[in-house]
C-alpha cells in the first residue's frame, strides 16, 4: 500500500507514514483481540478442581476393590 498524501510506499504494519507522518490509517487491532482462556485464572483453578476430583475418585474406587 502507498501513503494517501505523499504516496510513499508502506508496510501494511505502519500506522504512520515515515516519509510524511501522515496516519496511513491502520487500525490498531490488538485491543479488538479476545483475551485467551488459559489466560484466565480461573480456567486453571477449574483444571485443578478436576484433576483433584478424578484422582480422589480413582483412589477411592481402589480402595473398595481391595
Ligand atoms: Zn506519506
Amino acid at each position: 500500500m502507498n501513503c494517501k498524501k505523499c504516496g510513499a510506499s508502506l508496510e501494511s504494519s505502519w500506522k504512520i507514514c515515515p516519509n510524511c507522518g501522515s496516519p496511513t490509517g491502520v487500525q490498531k487491532s490488538a485491543q479488538h483481540k479476545k483475551k485467551a482462556i488459559y489466560k484466565n485464572g480461573w480456567f486453571w483453578v477449574a483444571i485443578l478442581l478436576l484433576t483433584i476430583v478424578l484422582g480422589h475418585r480413582h483412589s477411592v474406587q481402589k480402595r473398595n476393590k481391595g
